[in-house]
């Protein structure tokens, strides 16, 4: 609800009195039913701009969680189009809903585990990875999509692992996006740290 958007700078009412949704990628994180597998907001931002949507391209989402990182890029442009991967049937529901809410009628969403649910989809011309990284998606991600646009997010020592290797034997941009934000502490203020995000972009 409009009480629950928590950064209050990027919002404000539309003419019919309900939340506005601003045009600048990186919304408020209140616009997305969410179980709390969710991008934040502005790692989302960071990420959307390492995606860097052109006219007409399709996106590969893969780990959608609620959806937000395939539809802030369909938010980005009506001429742009994705398909979403995530296995757990709730959550592909959710995304559902969330598309549907923001008016995104341009979002597959297909409920099965990368890399097997990747089988014989339209080919990107993007792919994130915010879900389900490994070695073996890596390698059928390198095998199938040669030159393709991806960008991977890691937050477990695991996946950020796999990144390092990944640009040591592959090139392309490592990213460690660190944030805190201030948060009562007792009487007073003290600085909330989130998990640090391993963030590589490159080409395929
Ligand atoms: N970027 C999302 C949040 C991702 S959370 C958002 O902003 O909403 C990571 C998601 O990856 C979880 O929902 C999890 O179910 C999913 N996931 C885990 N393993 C996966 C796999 N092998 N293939 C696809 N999705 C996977």
């Amino acid at each position: 609800t409009f009480d629950d958007i928590a950064h209050p700078v990027c919002v404000g009412l539309d003419m019919a009195g309900g939340p506005a949704v601003p045009m600048a990628t990186g919304r408020p994180d209140a616009l997305f039913e969410t179980d709390g597998q969710i991008t934040k907001r502005p790692v989302r931002a960071l990420t959307l701009s390492a995606l860097a949507p052109r006219h007409g391209e399709h996106l590969w989402d893969i780990g959608g969680g609620s959806g937000s990182i395939a539809i802030e890029w369909l938010l980005s442009d009506p001429s742009l189009s994705a398909t979403t991967f995530e296995p757990r049937a709730d959550r592909a529901a959710r995304i559902r809903r969330n598309a549907d809410a923001l008016g995104q009628d341009r979002l597959e969403v297909v409920e099965g585990a990368a890399p097997q649910a990747l089988d014989e989809r339209p080919a990107p011309d993007a792919v994130f990875v915010g879900g389900g990284l490994s070695a073996e998606l890596l390698d059928w991600l390198s095998r199938h999509l040669p030159g393709v646009r991806m960008v991977a997010n890691a937050v477990t020592l695991e996946s950020e692992a796999l990144l390092i290797d990944w640009q040591a034997r592959h090139g392309g941009e490592l990213l460690r996006i660190e944030l805190a934000q201030a948060a009562p502490l007792g009487p007073r203020r003290g600085w909330r740290a989130s998990y640090p995000v391993v963030q590589w972009s490159g080409v395929l």
